[in-house]
């Protein structure tokens, strides 16, 4: 008779909990180890406590990593009608929105937590909380997972510690280690979806300015993206949704120390020449107002005092007095606001992390490692990244379920 494999996953975050569920579920001994006081503590604190799930129109092209294809076969095989079934035998139910997000219907991360460590109870998974696991080695046929505790041996090993983002939810860069003790390539690693720090002389002036942009990306000189979302400025920067939106590139271009700049767009629903247009009608019809009380019908007022120090006019004068050379100047700015980004705001207030276990060394059908048998590796872990919306817990539940269910195969 053959015996059920004993499996270790190390990491109880979203990767770690669907694959000890997939993994007991289908026959094998799981344990869980979590060095955290309790497993999940980023699904929690996701989506601003209501944890946007899934995405529903996730495919490959959500991803960066140097080969964002490996994403394709995992997401294949968890399609959204698939995770929604999944998730009713947890006793969990979604709210899709208009975008492809989902979030559960209580609308509470919570709830997430609740159904994952109810069914994990329910298959039997073991669950070791505060307890780091400090080392993984093979001899023989046999993994020896080692914690501070004891040192128990396991058939099958899955590395599923996430990246480095957000340490003060137990993030660790342990997975790193471990994959690098068997071997296994682990790429540079690199805040992502995380605010940027700006070099300029305005920026920290206009700390706690809100405003819709359209933000380009510049990296070396070349555009390299454009998104349109709330920007907020702030005391180290800039951040804001199209911000973390854009991140991801802007923070894999620092990291190679190439020259990053952002351009702002304040009016991005006008063409220039429209813009261009409606100020010199605007100017021409109030010649007596000052500059910055016309500017203040178009952008945030708090916005426009600086934009003025930036173009070198003064808020007083009356629009008549501007001269052609300072109305292209302002048009220009306007529209096309320059800021050299000097660096992100780093791990601890970034989602997600760029970079970690090279995707060459690992089967994306199985979620094994090529060159162990028996290890495998999932989620955040490795070097794939989503966009935000949902893609990045996708990829930690598709990954996670096959490294699960492979793992409970018979030995
Ligand atoms: C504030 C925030 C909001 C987010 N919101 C969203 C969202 O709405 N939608 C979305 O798709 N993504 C979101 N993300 C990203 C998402 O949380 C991660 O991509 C996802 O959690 C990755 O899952 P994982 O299981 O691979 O890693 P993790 O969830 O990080 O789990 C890894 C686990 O391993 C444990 N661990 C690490 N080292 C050890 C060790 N040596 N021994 C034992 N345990 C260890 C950690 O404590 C952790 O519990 C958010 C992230 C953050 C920080």
């Amino acid at each position: 008779m053959n015996q059920s494999p004993k499996v270790a996953i190390i990491g109880g975050g979203a990767c770690g909990l669907m694959a000890a569920l997939c993994a007991a579920r289908a026959g094998a001994d799981v344990t869980i180890y979590e060095h955290n006081q309790s497993v999940g503590k980023k699904i929690l604190a996701s989506g601003n406590g209501r944890c946007n799930i899934i995405n529903t129109t996730s495919c490959a092209d959500d991803y960066f990593g140097a080969d964002p294809h490996f994403a394709s076969y995992p997401l294949k095989q968890l399609p959204f009608s698939a995770f929604e079934t999944f998730c009713h035998s947890i006793g969990l139910l979604l709210d899709v929105k208009e975008d492809g997000r989902c979030y559960p219907l209580s609308n509470e991360a919570k709830a997430v937590l609740f159904a994952f460590n109810s069914a994990a109870k329910v298959a039997g998974v073991k669950i070791l909380t505060e307890t780091k696991v400090t080392s993984i080695t093979k001899k023989k046929n046999l993994f020896i997972v080692e914690s501070a505790q004891e040192k128990m041996s396991y058939d099958r090993v899955l590395i599923a510690t996430g990246s480095e983002a957000a340490p003060q939810l137990g993030a660790s860069s342990d997975g790193y280690t471990f994959a690098k003790s068997f071997g296994h390539e682990i790429l540079p690693t690199y805040p992502s979806l995380v605010q940027l720090h700006l070099n300029s002389r305005v920026h920290h002036k206009m700390a706690g300015v809100k405003t819709h942009a359209e933000v380009t990306l510049y990296v070396n000189g070349k555009e390299k993206g454009k998104v349109q979302g709330d920007i907020l400025f702030a005391s180290y920067g800039i951040s804001g949704l199209a911000i973390l939106d854009i991140s991801q590139k802007a923070s894999s271009a620092l990291m190679k120390h190439q020259k990053v700049a952002l351009s702002i767009n304040l009016l991005p629903r006008f063409e220039s020449s429209e813009l261009n247009t409606i100020i010199e009608k605007l100017f021409a019809s109030v010649p007596h107002y000052t500059v910055e009380t016309v500017l203040s019908g178009l952008i945030p007022a708090k916005t426009v005092t600086y934009l003025l120090e930036e173009a070198i006019i003064s808020p007083s004068v009356s629009v008549s007095k501007v001269t052609n050379k300072e109305l292209t100047k302002l048009l220009r700015l306007i529209q096309d606001w320059r800021f050299e980004v000097s660096g992100t705001h780093g791990f601890k207030h970034a989602e997600v992390s760029g970079g970690g276990v090279s995707t060459a060394q690992i089967n994306n059908m199985t979620m094994e490692s090529k060159h162990i048998n028996g290890l495998y590796f999932a989620g955040e872990v490795l070097d794939i990244v989503g966009r935000r919306g949902g893609y990045n817990f996708n990829f930690a539940w598709a990954t996670g379920m096959i490294a699960g269910k492979e793992m409970a195969k018979d030995l």
